[in-house]
């Protein structure tokens, strides 16, 4: 904690003279800069190029597969093409969830396919499957209310979309909840604000006290179809098989390049988004799109001969979907190199909107002077808060983060997570917009001609 503060104390003697590094200094020093960037971005079409043919090429990349190695390794050979500083590959074990095939009839009172993904973490049903009457409720709440009802049947949260954060709980922890109330298996409604019979998975979690039974995601249109069903006193019956099984963890690689700084190139900024996808679509939006978006940043500013005062990282994390392996591992090997700022982008590849930073109120105020070089791109606003999944143990140690927003987020989740993650869900010029903006704000903050606290663990053990 002590040496931290010096740290910062030393940030607040240097931005005393506060001209250094408000929005006029950035504007009149950086923005021909910007421009050239802006121009560069848009004229080039080898970012949506390499997404798409990543996705393609190599299908979808979950956790434990041959697809992700091969899509990591294709991106290491590219990369080396690319003539960037330090590529390497770095090991992390990983877990091994295998889908396997599964289905969901529908028994009665009419014979019909479901439309379903076993979530991520789920264990299998007997050979037979499962076949049993089904309880549809909306809520915790609503299931708490009617437990005496739910022995033995199939539990199906009819759980409307508000936003992710809320509905989201549903397939995070409905199977726990559904196995309390004697359930013996767990559907939700896919966690999407649209149904068109599109299934979403995701990862869900089991409570080693507590029975584990399969858990699934159905559509929008079949969980309302069970739903009124029960309303006139139908019953429906549903059937679910699922084969689904955990292997022993398998070795999966965060994908590294550099671009090295100036006279401070022992400073690090590190920026990325997650390499693995869930097993359905081909991770387009989630995220592979980010990920080349964030390489092709750091490349353009590399090409542009730009070269900041601090080194900029580009890491691929992986496993970010089903356990955070990545981004731990990370943390765990590069804890003790001087980071200034984690970066990550996992938020859909659309038109920039947001620039989000989470640090000391002395760094935000540098970072709000960013906005009108970034409005150059897209009118974006600097605000405060969450910033990423991959980066939070490095943030824990207090190391500031920050993220990009997009708009049309309703429309993220109309993808996300199911087999309509493609890259044809990706416009070229969006992709091209997020290069610029992300490669101006990394520019901007490796370039700070202020002194940059880094964190040490030893500097806080007992914070946070
Ligand atoms: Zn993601």
């Amino acid at each position: 904690v002590f040496i931290f503060k010096i740290l910062f104390l030393s940030v607040l003697f240097s931005v005393q003279t506060r001209t250094q590094t408000d929005s006029t200094f950035f504007l009149k020093k950086y923005s021909d800069i910007a421009k050239q960037i802006i121009a560069a971005a848009y004229k080039d079409s080898s970012a949506w190029e390499r997404m798409a043919y990543m996705c393609d090429t190599f299908g979808p990349r979950l956790s434990g597969s041959e697809n992700l190695e091969n899509a990591i390794k294709w991106l290491e050979s590219q990369m080396l093409l690319d003539g960037m500083d330090n590529v390497r590959l770095e090991q992390v074990p990983v877990p091994h969830w295998h889908r396997g095939s599964e289905y969901c009839l529908l028994l009665s009172p009419h014979k019909a396919n479901i439309p379903m993904l076993g979530l991520g973490g789920s264990v299998a049903t007997p050979k037979e499957g499962i076949t049993g009457q089904v309880l549809v409720i909306t809520d915790f709440d609503e299931l708490e209310k009617r437990k005496s009802e739910a022995t033995g049947k199939i539990v199906v949260f009819n759980q409307p979309f508000y936003d992710y954060a809320q509905s989201v709980q549903y397939r995070t922890y409905g199977a726990i909840k559904a196995a309390q109330a004697g359930a013996i298996a767990c559907l939700i409604r896919s966690v999407s604000p649209i149904g068109m019979q599109n299934p979403h998975t995701g990862m869900m979690r089991y409570n080693d006290t507590v029975l584990k039974i399969p858990a699934a995601a159905i559509t929008a249109e079949y969980s309302a179809m069970l739903e009124r069903m029960q309303r006139r006193g139908q019953n429906p019956i549903v059937k679910l098989y699922m084969e689904a099984e955990t292997l022993p963890d398998a070795i999966s690689h965060n994908v590294i390049c550099e671009l090295k700084g100036g006279e401070k190139a022992d400073e690090i900024i590190a920026a990325g988004g997650h390499i693995d996808s869930w097993d359905t679509g081909t991770g387009a939006q989630d995220d592979g799109a980010a990920c080349i978006a964030i390489w092709h940043a750091i490349k353009l500013l590399k090409e542009l001969g730009l070269k900041p005062r601090r080194t900029i990282r580009t890491v691929l994390w992986t496993n970010e979907e089903n356990g955070v392996m990545g981004g731990k591992k990370y943390t765990e090997i590069h804890k003790y190199e001087k980071h200034v700022l984690m970066f990550e982008f996992d938020s859909g590849t659309f038109p920039p909107s947001d620039l989000r930073f989470k640090g000391h109120d002395t760094l935000m105020k540098i970072v709000q002077s960013f906005k009108p070089l970034l409005d150059m791109v897209e009118p974006m606003k600097i605000v405060d808060g969450w910033v990423g999944v991959d980066i939070r143990y490095m943030m824990d140690l207090g190391v500031p983060g920050m993220s990009i927003d997009t708009r049309d987020q309703d429309k993220y989740f109309w993808y996300h997570h199911s087999p309509a993650d493609t890259p044809d869900k990706i416009n070229p010029q969006d992709i091209n917009k997020c290069v610029a903006a992300i490669a101006i704000a990394l520019y901007l903050y490796a370039d700070l001609p202020v002194e940059l606290p880094w964190q040490q663990p030893i500097a806080h053990q007992g914070t946070k």
